[in-house]
């Protein structure tokens, strides 16, 4: 399809509208008219008129054209412009396609976002959804999400300053690569990066050493750790250890609230790992299935059993881990609704704390993009569906939620928790709500003035290999975080 802008440039919007309608469609873009040789265009027109000026959207799919076009008065106004042209768009191709998209035309990753913006505004519940409906679209089931979502991080929410940060640290290795994943994590079946691992935590327990010597100087406050991956559990209990007494070394955790260890894939969980977990501060941990169907597991390339989560389950709750969150993934290769219920159901009967439904994302880098196999189940509305009327029927209230790119259907991956257990690191990271600073490759520091949202990012270097060599030029980037604060001061 050719998309034409003339008299504006949304083109970002407007291509994330016509992709909720038109996910396998390559798009042209031109900033001039189209040719008449186009078989299905777009053309997004905004143009002087005699008074004011007038909005136009003139679709052609498949043979069949439709136009919508307004007038305004006064002065451009990009915000404006752009919505009125992104409705458009969304009704002519809601009238074409017979697609109506759950989150109607809320293209942007984090929808609860705009609704905390509009509970701060003073707005009521109904003009949360009145605005939610008529602006965007929304359907009532997702907006009583969002909102439901919104309530439940309030508190939290209310809870920071700009000095408090929270810590991030990657483990970017996995015991196995499973098929639908698209992170940089690199499986420890290959040798050279096997052998990667003992350098890359040396690298990293001096970067966690760096990182506190800047938060001291900049009397920066350390409120949640979370060490995720990849699978950090994939650690040999050693090195485990020695990153984990590297963050009680260099950090006061007697006064953060949330010490998060993904522990992750089952099958790298040990007793003694779990003590080591435990011993050494974390709060919270997580045990991650992604289902409770063995066939399943065994399609995306995971090498461990049902029966193995369940293990590891029940031996964290032994050693006395009191939060304990698992997730899962709907739409997995080879599942089917009746296995998803199956590992909702023996979630729930395990009773952890939180339980995390994602929707799968293909992206690009992932081995499941090349090979598309298995992955054109009809039900996965059904599963999350499914998924979370019963967490919520079984006590559990959503608390964060974001979309990706690409994910099948356009839906969601929410994190339900049972009261009081909702993890504040999710919140934070997915509302930006806090300061991160990250440690190891892949992560991302992401700065937040939380007067005034303004966000600034460091990226590490993304792959193991570079993280290591190229060390020291990277930690020269760190120098943003000591101007960040330096210019909050001034
Ligand atoms: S466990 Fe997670 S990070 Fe590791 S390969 Fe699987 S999806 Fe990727």
């Amino acid at each position: 399809m050719v998309i034409a802008f003339i008299g504006n440039n949304f083109k970002y919007e407007i291509e994330a509208v016509t992709k909720l309608f038109l996910p396998l469609q390559n798009f042209e873009f031109l900033f001039e008219e189209i040719p008449d040789s186009a078989d299905n265009f777009c053309i997004v027109k905004r143009e002087k008129a005699a008074a004011g000026y007038s909005l136009s959207v003139n679709v052609l799919l498949n043979g069949e054209k439709r136009e919508i076009s307004q007038n305004e008065s006064g002065e451009f106004s990009d915000e404006k412009d752009e919505t009125i042209l992104c409705q458009s768009l969304y009704k002519i191709l809601h009238e074409l396609t017979g697609i109506t998209p759950p989150w109607g035309c809320l293209t942007g990753i984090r929808p609860v976002k705009k609704v905390n913006k509009l509970l701060d505004e003073g707005k009521t519940k109904a003009e949360i959804f009145s605005i939610l409906k008529e602006k965007y679209f929304v359907s009532d089931e997702k907006a009583e999400l969002a909102f439901r979502t919104a309530l439940a991080q309030s508190k939290a929410l209310k809870m920071l300053d700009t000095r408090s940060f929270s810590l991030y640290i990657s483990i970017p290795f996995c015991p196995s690569r499973c098929s639908y994943c698209s992170f940089v994590s690199h499986s420890i079946e290959k040798p050279e990066a096997k052998k990667l691992i003992v350098p890359y935590v040396d690298k990293l327990c001096k970067e966690i050493k760096e990182i506190s010597l800047i938060a001291k100087q900049l009397e920066l406050r350390l409120d949640t750790i979370y060490i995720g991956g990849g699978t950090p559990s994939v650690l040999s209990a050693e090195l485990l250890e020695k990153l984990m007494y590297s963050v009680k070394k260099n950090f006061d955790i007697s006064k953060i609230r949330e010490y998060n260890v993904e522990a992750g894939r089952p099958d790298t969980i040990t007793e003694k790992k779990l003590e080591i977990i435990r011993d050494f501060g974390a709060t919270r941990i997580s045990v991650n299935p992604q289902t409770m169907n063995d066939s399943v597991l065994a399609a995306v390339g995971r090498k461990h059993s049902a029966q193995d989560a369940e293990e590891a389950f029940k031996a964290a709750r032994k050693l006395g881990f009191r939060n304990i969150n698992m997730d899962t993934i709907a739409g997995l290769p080879t599942d089917t609704l009746q296995g998803f219920e199956h590992t909702i159901e023996t979630l729930c009967r395990l009773d952890p704390e939180s339980i995390t439904i994602h929707t799968l994302t293909v992206k690009r880098a992932s081995r499941l993009f090349s090979e598309k196999d298995g992955i054109t189940d009809n039900n996965i509305g059904e599963m999350v569906r499914y998924g979370q009327k019963k967490l919520l029927d079984t006590g559990y209230v959503p608390y964060y939620l974001y979309r990706q790119k690409n994910t099948v259907e356009n839906l969601e991956n929410v994190g339900f928790a049972k009261e009081g257990y909702e993890c504040l690191y999710n919140i934070y990271i997915m509302e930006e709500a806090q300061t991160i600073l990250a440690a190891g490759a892949a992560g991302s520091t992401k700065l937040v003035n939380t007067d005034s949202g303004k966000i600034e990012r460091i990226f590490n270097y993304k792959f193991p290999y570079e993280y290591i060599s190229r060390y020291e030029k990277m930690m020269e980037k760190k120098s943003g975080i000591t101007e960040f604060f330096n210019n909050l001061s001034e």
